[in-house]
């Protein structure tokens, strides 16, 4: 099977004509997605059945963020296997069965065992699983204020805050830009809450992506000439409960969770 040597290689294949059948603002956009493995050749309707054959199923590329979260996976999977889970389930709002520990997820069952293996019905991405494991293994499980403050607010807030605007919030904004029913789907699908009156927003949903750490996601729409803004706040015990690193990770998990739902509903985003 041939490999493209670049994402002009890809692009060559096209027509070229930014049709966004494949979901994608642009030709350009789609062929640097095939080429780091993201997306593959024949989800673009143009492609000939006869490059489709001879590029087939192009690998995954590894990049430096996945080596990242391999390791910090890893690290955490080692530390899994010391902890009680009866007491942790206890501390955490958890549950303990069979040598494995159970959480709500976005009201969903999710369980993990000794070696950090995940089973659930919802789709885990290794940030959603990082987040999860810091919580069982790190969690202070203090009660929740009701007092929403954002990143930047936390103990150790500022200096994620800027990569968190830019991995989580800015993915969000452009996801909800495009898919207008972005918030009553995720009342509908992750067990969310609408609420109002929140930082004078236009919409506002609460979510319990963990026991002990709801977030708070609020859109304001755009209006005479202004952009759409998007901010996600997070209860002030969330540092607490999860640790900044963990907080970090569940946002960018959400997001691009979130980011590929909007794709198979057809968003381009
Ligand atoms: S489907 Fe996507 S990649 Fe194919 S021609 Fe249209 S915009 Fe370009």
């Amino acid at each position: 099977m041939a490999q493209f040597a670049n994402v002009m290689e890809v692009l060559s294949l096209l027509d070229k004509s930014n049709c966004r059948k494949c979901g994608e603002k642009t030709c350009m956009v789609f062929a640097a997605s095939v080429f780091s493995g993201k997306r593959q050749l024949h989800e673009c309707p143009t492609v000939s059945k006869e490059d489709i054959a001879k590029y087939g199923v192009q690998p995954k590329k590894r990049n430096k963020i996945e080596e990242e979260n391999e390791k910090v996976l890893s690290l955490l999977k080692d530390r899994l296997a010391s902890i009680d889970f009866e007491e942790r389930a206890e501390t955490i709002g958890a549950t303990s069965h069979n040598g494995r520990i159970t959480l709500k997820i976005m009201g969903k069952d999710f369980s993990v065992d000794k070696e950090g293996n995940a089973y659930t019905d919802i789709h885990v991405n290794p940030w959603v699983l990082i987040a999860a494991l810091n919580y069982i293994i790190f969690s202070k499980a203090k009660p929740l204020s009701s007092n929403w403050v954002p990143l930047r607010e936390l103990p150790s807030g500022k200096d994620w805050y800027r990569l968190f605007g830019q991995s989580c919030e800015k993915v969000l904004k452009k996801t909800a830009d495009t898919y207008s029913d972005l918030f009553s789907d995720l009342v509908r699908m992750f067990s969310g809450t609408q609420v109002e009156d929140q930082f004078k927003s236009d919409v506002a949903v609460i979510l319990s992506p963990l026991p002990l750490v709801p977030m708070l996601i609020c859109y304001w729409k755009p209006e005479e000439g202004m952009e759409s803004a998007l901010g996600l706040f997070f209860d002030d015990t969330g540092e607490a409960n999860l640790g900044i690193e963990g907080l970090y990770s569940l946002g960018v998990g959400f997001a691009s969770m979130i980011e590929k739902l909007a794709r198979q509903h057809g968003h381009s985003v």
